[in-house]
């Protein structure tokens, strides 16, 4: 008989919660101020996974490129772009019902 066995434990993927920021990546105090120069990205960014995970990688890759393009504005470099989607790869899911 073939058996196997697999060490496993548990390990944090990451927390939840973090610094609440805007559309552009700026750090918000609780009454939603900015605070001059500090931009958050990524998993340090609070508020995304209220209702569920959302995923991390996504999450670093949309937040960091808000933080990159405030960055850029900054030091008035060309701005980056994403491409445009195509309408055929994006599944459109609702969570209104989690909500
Ligand atoms: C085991 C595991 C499995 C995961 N699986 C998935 C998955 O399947 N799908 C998914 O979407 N997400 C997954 N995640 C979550 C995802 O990997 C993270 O949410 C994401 O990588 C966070 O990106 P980040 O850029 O915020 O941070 P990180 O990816 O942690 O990047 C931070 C970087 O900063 C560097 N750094 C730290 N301190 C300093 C310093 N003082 N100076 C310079 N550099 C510094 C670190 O070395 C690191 O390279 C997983 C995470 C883990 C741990």
């Amino acid at each position: 008989m073939f058996t196997t066995h697999t060490d496993s434990s548990f390990r944090i993927t990451f927390t939840y919660g973090g610094i609440k920021i805007d559309k552009e990546g700026h750090a918000l105090t609780p009454d939603n101020t900015k605070i001059p120069g500090l931009l958050v990205a990524g998993v340090d960014a609070g508020g995304f996974s209220n209702v569920g995970y959302a995923g991390g990688l996504a999450l670093a890759f949309v937040t960091g490129f808000w933080a990159a393009r405030e960055i850029a504005k900054d030091l008035k470099l060309p701005l980056p772009e994403l491409p445009p989607a195509d309408p055929k790869d994006v599944a459109i899911v609702s969570i209104k019902g989690r909500l």
